[in-house]
Protein backbone atom coordinates (compact mmCIF):
# COMPACT_ATOMS: atom_id res chain seq x y z
CA UNK A 1 0.00 0.00 0.00
CA UNK A 2 1.33 3.47 -0.88
CA UNK A 3 0.54 5.60 1.66
CA UNK A 4 1.21 8.93 -0.18
CA UNK A 5 -0.89 8.16 -3.19
CA UNK A 6 -3.84 6.75 -1.20
CA UNK A 7 -3.73 10.08 1.01
CA UNK A 8 -3.81 12.20 -2.50
CA UNK A 9 -6.93 10.32 -3.63
CA UNK A 10 -8.86 10.80 -0.16
CA UNK A 11 -8.40 14.08 0.12
CA UNK A 12 -9.47 14.96 -3.74
CA UNK A 13 -12.28 12.51 -3.00
CA UNK A 14 -13.18 14.96 0.76
CA UNK A 15 -12.73 17.97 -2.07
CA UNK A 16 -14.82 17.19 -4.55
CA UNK A 17 -17.34 16.18 -2.07
CA UNK A 18 -17.77 19.19 -0.67
CA UNK A 19 -17.90 20.97 -3.78
CA UNK A 20 -20.98 18.74 -4.16
CA UNK A 21 -19.83 16.79 -7.43
CA UNK A 22 -20.94 13.54 -6.92
CA UNK A 23 -24.21 12.10 -5.38
CA UNK A 24 -24.41 8.65 -3.66
CA UNK A 25 -27.18 6.18 -3.21
CA UNK A 26 -27.60 3.01 -2.12
CA UNK A 27 -27.61 0.24 -3.98
CA UNK A 28 -27.78 -2.80 -1.92
CA UNK A 29 -26.20 -3.83 1.37
CA UNK A 30 -22.26 -2.04 1.18
CA UNK A 31 -23.15 -1.33 -2.67
CA UNK A 32 -22.95 2.20 -3.82
CA UNK A 33 -23.87 3.89 -7.14
CA UNK A 34 -21.55 7.32 -7.27
CA UNK A 35 -23.02 9.80 -9.85
CA UNK A 36 -21.65 13.10 -11.04
CA UNK A 37 -23.05 16.16 -11.62
CA UNK A 38 -22.14 15.13 -15.75
CA UNK A 39 -24.47 11.68 -15.53
CA UNK A 40 -21.14 9.70 -15.13
CA UNK A 41 -21.92 6.96 -12.48
CA UNK A 42 -19.92 4.14 -11.41
CA UNK A 43 -20.91 1.02 -8.81
CA UNK A 44 -18.78 1.02 -5.80
CA UNK A 45 -18.51 -1.77 -3.72
CA UNK A 46 -17.34 -1.25 -0.44
CA UNK A 47 -16.84 -4.97 0.78
CA UNK A 48 -15.42 -6.45 -2.10
CA UNK A 49 -13.47 -2.94 -2.29
CA UNK A 50 -13.50 -2.60 -5.61
CA UNK A 51 -15.33 0.44 -8.07
CA UNK A 52 -16.48 0.40 -11.79
CA UNK A 53 -14.44 3.79 -12.73
CA UNK A 54 -11.62 3.14 -15.14
CA UNK A 55 -9.04 4.58 -12.64
CA UNK A 56 -9.83 1.67 -10.47
CA UNK A 57 -9.95 -1.47 -13.24
CA UNK A 58 -6.72 0.03 -15.73
CA UNK A 59 -4.81 1.45 -12.86
CA UNK A 60 -5.62 1.24 -9.90
CA UNK A 61 -6.18 -2.75 -9.93
CA UNK A 62 -2.97 -3.56 -11.13
CA UNK A 63 -0.25 -5.60 -9.54
CA UNK A 64 2.81 -2.76 -8.31
CA UNK A 65 2.45 0.82 -6.61
CA UNK A 66 -1.02 1.26 -7.44
CA UNK A 67 -2.02 -2.30 -6.17
CA UNK A 68 -4.53 -1.67 -2.88
CA UNK A 69 -4.67 2.25 -3.75
CA UNK A 70 -8.62 3.22 -3.74
CA UNK A 71 -10.19 5.61 -6.48
CA UNK A 72 -11.74 8.80 -5.47
CA UNK A 73 -14.94 7.03 -5.20
CA UNK A 74 -14.27 4.39 -3.18
CA UNK A 75 -13.04 7.29 -0.32
CA UNK A 76 -16.20 9.06 -0.80
CA UNK A 77 -18.10 6.14 -0.39
CA UNK A 78 -15.98 5.30 2.71
CA UNK A 79 -16.02 8.21 4.18
CA UNK A 80 -19.68 8.75 3.98
CA UNK A 81 -20.54 5.16 5.32
CA UNK A 82 -18.01 3.79 6.80
CA UNK A 83 -17.81 4.53 10.85
ZN1 LIG B 1 -13.77 4.77 -8.81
Amino acid sequence: MNRRVQEHYKRRATAQKSRGSYSIELLAEGVYRVVKTDGTAYTVNLQAKTCTCPDFRHRLARSGEYQGVWCKHLHLCAASFLR
